[in-house]
């Protein structure tokens, strides 16, 4: 493996996993849908570091932006071998005050993102006979979660895709596995509040403290590596779930 895709990773989960798979000698691609100058300056500190790296904003929920992006890596790197589908949303709602629009826009980006991406990277790596592909879904994946429905219905989704995927592919040589964070310390979980964080530490998480981003990326680079494990789910979230 050597050329690296991580979607949505200007920041948080996604910055981290890029500057850990950069760091570890792969060509990363840095992706986002807004802030590129988040993901520049990550590309830019990356290349400082001696490390390869290049940016690229896009839509994931956009199957000809996305096709533009892969596009792009090759013609700078080469095929993509390692997909991370990192690129996530949570809208927290009651279910009854969903409007068709959101719930629509939730699976287009967090489900309809993996498809996207996993099309347009698969050919190279059916050619090539390997490849790995990491799904990011989350413990509300495993389980279900309170004014969260969409998001926690396209994480079980994730899963469900990742399993099958990885019975449909391991034939041709080809890895898919999931990664279930826990409550990790980024900018999707601020919305929840300092005192709830705070509450969710001390009182559900054995280990006593929120998830950091690096945690997922030590995740995410062992199952880049890990080239007899398939179809699993780790989870990676202090114990949240035992
Ligand atoms: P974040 O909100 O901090 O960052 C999200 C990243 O995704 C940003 O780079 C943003 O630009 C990008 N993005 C959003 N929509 C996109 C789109 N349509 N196309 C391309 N890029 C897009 O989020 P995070 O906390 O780092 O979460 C990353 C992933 O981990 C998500 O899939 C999320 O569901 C999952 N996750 C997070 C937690 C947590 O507690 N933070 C827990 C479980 C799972």
């Amino acid at each position: 493996m050597n050329v690296a895709l991580v979607t949505g990773s200007s920041r948080g989960i996604g910055a981290a996993c890029a500057a850990a798979l950069a760091r570890a000698g792969y060509k990363v691609c840095i992706n986002c849908i807004e802030r590129m100058d988040l993901a520049e300056q990550l590309a830019e500190q990356l290349k400082d570091e001696g490390h390869k790296a290049i940016c690229h904003q896009a839509d994931v929920a956009d199957a000809a932006a996305v096709n533009e992006m892969v596009a792009h890596i090759e013609r700078e790197f080469g095929p993509v071998d390692l997909l991370v589908n990192n690129a996530g949303i949570a809208i927290p709602q009651q279910f009854q005050d969903i409007l068709p629009e959101t719930w629509k826009r939730i699976f287009d980006v967090n489900l309809g993102g993996c498809y996207n991406t996993i099309q347009a990277v698969l050919p190279h790596m059916l050619h090539e006979h390997r490849g790995c592909i990491i799904n990011m879904s989350s413990i509300w994946g495993q389980h279900g979660a309170s004014c969260e429905t969409a998001y926690s219905s396209t994480k079980h989704a994730i899963i469900g895709l990742s399993r099958s995927l990885a019975a449909e592919l391991a034939p041709s040589g080809i890895r898919v596995n999931c990664v279930a964070p826990g409550v990790i310390d980024t900018d999707m979980v601020q919305v929840l509040g300092q005192e709830t964080l705070d509450m969710l530490a001390r009182e559900q998480i054995p280990l006593g403290r929120l998830g950091k981003a690096e945690d997922i990326a030590h995740t995410v680079l062992y199952l880049a590596e890990a080239g007899y494990t398939t179809g699993q789910v780790i989870g990676v979230d202090g114990g949240f779930i035992i």
